[in-house]
């Protein structure tokens, strides 16, 4: 069997995996970065809503070839035609640009390559190499042929069907209630306002969402979220869009150009994310926003202090968990609070009926938040729906 070497190999190039790779790179670590597919960023499984605000944070450069369309802000919809106006700086983790997501992970990629990291595509990882407590490396199948992968760090940023963390013996698994199944049409010739992305909440969706993320003036992603424990089969999330379609002229009259189906986690986060000789980031390590279904950002920038970690414990020569707890203090510092918050709303967003999301789109329409957060909206909600925020008294 061929073998190779080097310090960190991160498995997956979606955006976790290439922004990890580009800061472990940059730290001065040889890094691997292995795709299983033949093309970076295809096919796209993604509603392609992004927000701005983190970009700088993470240093990626603002790129006209990944920005399909900017929006001004969100408009979400109750069952009965409610609609809730937010600016874009508020409105969430998917709104801000409408990006061209194949481009956008190539571009990470291509800062990944620059800063020094060896890139190999069709190459699938198998499973890990564990030895004397460590994570050691990888095996893979690459063109047709085995392939041994030795590397001091192994990080797993492959996605949401994620097996490395598995076969290190992290629990990974999700419960049918923290998994949205989703499924999404890019549709032509339809009626949307390029300005907003708009958002349609109710039993049009039981316990997700449906989206329209335009990407210019008469393109759009049109697509749905729904709790996995609310289908009866996985085929039902389609039915439910093609219900909702049905029902809308200005997008019925359209053609379908793409369809994608997929599934987000909106869990709580991982109890544990490194082990010895590995991390894991990314929708591998279930950082998606149980809230939006976003994970795009929360990935890159939990990426960013993976791979600076990467890149200190080559430097250091120490790759145990001890170490690596650096990596797992530093996402959970950025991400953790608003997640597990977003989990417990998302829990009794799940319970709403079509005439509560009527009411409480109504009121919150009405009602200035000096910043818009889960925690704002709560306290606003209390005042009139005590009953609502119950449950989540100890928080507020
Ligand atoms: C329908 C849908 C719509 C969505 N819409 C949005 C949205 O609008 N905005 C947003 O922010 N998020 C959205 N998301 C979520 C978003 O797509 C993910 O959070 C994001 O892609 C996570 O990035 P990642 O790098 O962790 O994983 P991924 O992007 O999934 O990348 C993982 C990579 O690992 C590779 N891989 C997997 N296993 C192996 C292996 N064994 N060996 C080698 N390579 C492997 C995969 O091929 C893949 O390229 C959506 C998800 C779905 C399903």
């Amino acid at each position: 069997m061929k073998e190779i070497n080097c310090d960190v190999l991160v498995v997956g190039a979606g955006p976790a995996g290439s922004v990890t790779a580009w800061y472990a790179a940059k730290a001065g670590a040889n890094v691997l970065l292995v795709e299983k597919r033949q093309e970076i960023g295809s096919p796209v499984r993604c509603g392609e809503g992004l927000s701005k605000y983190w970009l700088k944070d993470v240093g990626i450069p603002e790129d006209r070839r990944w920005i399909a369309n900017e929006v001004d802000g969100a408009r979400i919809f109750s069952p009965s035609g409610k609609v809730w106006e937010i600016n874009e700086k508020d409105a969430g983790n998917e709104v801000g640009y409408v990006i061209e997501r194949d481009q956008f992970d190539k571009a990470l990629a291509e800062l990944a390559a620059r800063a020094g990291a060896e890139i190999m595509l069709k190459t699938w990882v198998k499973g890990i190499i564990k030895r004397d407590g460590y994570i050691r490396g990888a095996v893979a199948r690459h063109m047709g042929d085995d392939l041994k992968i030795n590397a001091k760090i192994v990080v797993g940023a492959d996605g949401y069907e994620s097996q490395v963390g598995r076969w290190a013996g992290i629990d990974t698994s999700l419960k049918p209630n923290d998994i949205d199944s989703c499924i999404q049409y890019r549709m032509t010739g339809i009626d949307c306002d390029r300005r907003y992305c708009d958002f349609y909440l109710g039993s049009c969706a039981p316990g997700g969402y449906i989206w329209v993320f335009p990407k210019n003036e008469d393109t759009a992603n049109v697509g749905i979220g729904v709790q996995l424990s609310k289908l009866k089969n996985p085929g039902e999330v389609k039915h439910y869009l093609d219900r909702w379609i049905d029902k809308q002229p200005g997008i019925r009259k359209g053609k379908k150009i793409d369809m994608v189906a997929g599934a987000v986690s909106i869990s709580q986060p991982l109890e544990k994310t490194v082990d010895n000789g590995l991390m894991l980031v990314g929708d591998a390590a279930r950082m998606i926003d149980p809230i939006t279904g976003g994970g795009v950002s929360n990935g890159c920038k939990a990426a960013k202090v993976c791979g600076e970690v990467a890149g200190e414990a080559i430097a250091a020569g120490d790759y145990s968990a001890e170490f690596l707890q650096k990596y797992e203090k530093g996402w959970r510092a950025l991400l953790e609070e608003k997640q597990y918050r977003n989990w417990l709303a998302k829990e009794k967003l799940v319970t709403l009926s079509d005439k509560v999301f009527d009411d409480l789109l109504e009121l919150l329409s009405g009602t200035k938040l000096e910043r818009l957060n889960v925690l704002n909206m709560l306290n606003a909600v209390r005042e009139k729906y005590p009953e609502i925020v119950k449950e989540f008294e100890d928080f507020l």
